[in-house]
């Protein structure tokens, strides 16, 4: 089967999980995801799974990121954070979306590879910046969205503060290894409203000083995978 039929079976896929808004179908559609996964896992780029990208982190199943995309109700206008660029293939969805994305990530040898991508698919709406994503961008805040790929073990309060009203966070939060609560938090008049979107399993949020390239940086497949863990919400069933 070619590429071009596994994107298409992939997106009647993402259909039928209940991806409802066009115009994150058609993002998804829009953006080659086998420019973002490793020359041995090519013929995978269509699956519906997660993919190691190195340093043991992984490139999020295609299903979690509409998922995720889809709640943060991104449009044209939206200025949005996100942290945990990994391969970029996220980022290169928002920015389909999207006025423009801010990107942190803390591996800066993932970052120079994803800002290589987004150079190659000429995505010229991103910014990027190697550093501790959890205490997000001071400077450039406020944001109207706030994603989030890697799963911290309570929403970090930094992130919330960054939020313009009426803004909106994604985020997965849970201790690794167990599973994990997807969350969409929405910074209404009245506070902030949370709600569950479903169990998911992500890579640590690690905070900190950016990692320096150290060891073996191969594509591993012994990391936890971004994917559903099977308790899903009604979003992910
Ligand atoms: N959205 C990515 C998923 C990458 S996995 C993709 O589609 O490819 C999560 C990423 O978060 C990893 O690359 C990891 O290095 C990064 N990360 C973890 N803690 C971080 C932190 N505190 N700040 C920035 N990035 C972080």
């Amino acid at each position: 089967m070619s590429l071009a039929a596994r994107k298409i079976r992939l997106i009647m896929e993402l259909r039928r999980a209940g991806i409802a808004d066009t115009r994150v179908l058609s993002a998804v559609e829009r953006v080659p995801r086998e420019a973002f996964v490793p020359p041995t896992f090519q013929d995978q780029a269509y699956e519906n799974r997660a993919l190691p990208i190195g340093h043991g982190q992984t490139l999020s199943q295609p299903q979690v990121v509409a998922v995720m995309t889809q709640a943060l109700e991104a449009g044209p206008r939206s200025k949005v954070l996100e942290i945990g660029t990994g391969s970029g293939y996220q980022t290169a969805v928002l920015s389909r979306l999207c006025r423009r994305v801010y990107t942190i990530e803390r591996y800066r040898e993932l970052l120079r590879a994803a800002e290589q991508r987004f150079a190659a698919l000429r995505l010229h709406n991103i910014t990027t910046r190697a550093g501790d994503g959890a205490q997000g961008w001071p400077a450039q805040a406020p944001f109207e969205r706030v994603i989030v790929t890697a799963a911290a073990p309570e929403v970090p309060g930094e992130l919330v503060d960054q939020l313009a009203p009426g803004g909106i966070l994604v985020l997965p939060v849970g201790r690794t290894g167990r599973d994990q609560d997807l969350l969409c938090l929405r910074r209404g008049e009245a506070g902030v409203i949370e709600e569950r979107l479903g169990g998911v399993r992500f890579v640590p949020l690690i905070r900190g000083a950016p990692a320096e390239t150290a060891g073996n940086p191969a594509v591993g497949t012994s990391s936890p995978e971004a994917q559903p863990t099977g308790r899903a919400g009604p979003t992910l069933a």
